[in-house]
């Protein structure tokens, strides 16, 4: 694989950006490779290299790159301007459609990006409460605030530390967290904290450390202890949201939160976030309400118009019945490719969600953190080598797009072969 053009790129973006890189995820040591264009399930960087791609910009892409449909809405959208700083029909009619599909929606916010909108559940959460502290599940991800930027505290304090310089103390330890899969600890947090507890913060699947799957009874637990101590239930959907079904994980697993977050898919590729919920806590939200939250791009038509050319094809087309099925291929032939070579690794996933783990399943983040991580980002160096773009982490979810042919995964699937036998 050439990559002298990427390579020199970079030398001049480390001067320019923090590890010269926009987002920590996209560092790929010792450099990444720059994308020059991208078409269904592919991806060319400025030296010529095609590659296959199941990062998909981490989800979003469900459709794969430059979809027909949603490049056409888009366009038309640009013919008619794309940023009016006033209400347009278009945020009406994708918010007639989400709260359609979404049990747990009735109504919403349209915000930029999944972090907003996990930021304004929170507010929200604690506005309508009164109270401050959250139960958040570890390894969860709910993007990159103050509240969420937060890790488990050591042994007997359940309350949590700051996980990134400049994070207040005094916001950390509001953030309790619980261990994933696990009903009594979370029981157990909000007995302790009996009246303080605002909201339950939760991936319905864990998506960013895996995926982990919830166990039979799991959700359906939760959605209990929640309801039984006054506490807001919160499923961050921003990964699941019309990637598990139209209607996200809730529908999928029948279990139905008061409030939901939303990004990634339904903004079709562009900028997007949505909170949204019960109506006796939506109608708390400025203006109609006193929790202040607001933005120059909320609702924006560019972003509003893809994401609902995405959920035409998606709806139109049963897309995500095919894309689980393919989804379900996958994990069995890779399953297969495991067991065949006898390497003790464990396949995971559910829908057009997959992920190969070096080591066994886990069903926590602890249980994730024991996985060989520095062999699956040699594993991961070589699969790019060979033309396929798996995130360069063992924690990072690999993603499925409708573009993504039979042809194309069988061509991953004897990559996939190679690379592990060696
Ligand atoms: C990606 C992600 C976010 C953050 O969304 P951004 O648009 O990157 O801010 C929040 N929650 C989950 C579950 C995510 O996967």
């Amino acid at each position: 694989m050439n990559s002298d053009a990427s390579s020199k790129l970079f030398e001049v973006a480390k001067r320019l950006m923090p590890g010269g890189v926009s987002s920590p995820v996209r560092a790929i040591s010792p450099y990444p490779f720059y994308v020059s264009r991208a078409q269904g399930p592919h991806l060319w960087d400025i030296d010529g290299n095609k590659l296959v791609d199941y990062c998909l910009a981490y989800g979003p892409m469900v459709l794969g790159h430059r979809h027909p449909q949603v490049m056409k809405r888009v366009i038309e959208q640009l013919d008619r301007g794309w940023l009016y700083g006033t209400p347009s029909e278009l945020e009406v009619r994708l918010a007639e459609r989400i709260v359609d599909l979404y049990p747990g929606i009735d109504m919403l916010r349209f915000v930029n990006t999944g972090t907003e909108a996990t930021m304004a559940a929170l507010r929200i959460a604690r506005g309508y409460t009164g109270k401050d502290r959250i139960v958040k599940v570890e390894g969860g991800f709910h993007g990159a605030h103050d509240s969420v930027l937060v890790k488990a505290g050591s042994g007997a304090t359940t309350l949590g530390i700051p996980d990134s310089l400049g994070v207040p103390k005094d916001t950390a330890k509001n953030t309790i967290q619980v261990p994933y899969n696990d009903l009594g600890s979370i029981e157990a947090s909000l007995s302790e904290f009996e009246g303080e507890v605002a909201a339950v913060i939760m991936e319905p699947v864990l998506g960013n450390i895996g995926p982990i799957l919830p166990e039979a009874g799991y959700l359906e637990g939760v959605r209990r202890v929640t309801k039984d101590h006054d506490v807001l239930l919160i499923f961050d959907e921003v990964i699941t949201g019309f990637r598990l079904s139209l209607g996200g994980a809730q529908t999928f697993y029948n279990v139905v939160p008061d409030m939901t977050t939303l990004g990634k898919i339904i903004g079709g590729g562009f900028p997007i976030g949505v909170v949204g919920g019960k109506r006796e806590l939506l109608e708390m939200v400025a203006p109609s309400g006193g929790i202040y939250q607001a933005g120059t791009f909320n609702g924006s038509p560019t972003p509003l118009a893809a994401g609902m050319a995405t959920l035409d094809v998606l709806e139109k087309e049963r897309v995500l019945e095919r894309l689980n099925s393919r989804g379900d291929e996958l994990r069995k032939a890779l399953t297969q490719i495991v067991e065949d070579l006898g390497l003790g690794y464990s396949v995971v996933g559910i829908a057009s969600i997959f992920k190969i783990f070096f080591g066994e399943a886990p069903k926590n983040y602890v249980e994730a953190l024991k996985c060989d991580k520095a062999g699956y980002l040699a594993f991961a160096r070589r699969m790019l080598e060979s033309g396929v773009f798996l995130p360069p982490s063992q924690f990072e979810t690999n993603f499925l797009s409708a573009a993504h042919s039979e042809d194309v995964i069988n061509e991953t699937l004897e990559v996939y072969k190679s690379n592990l036998r060696d």
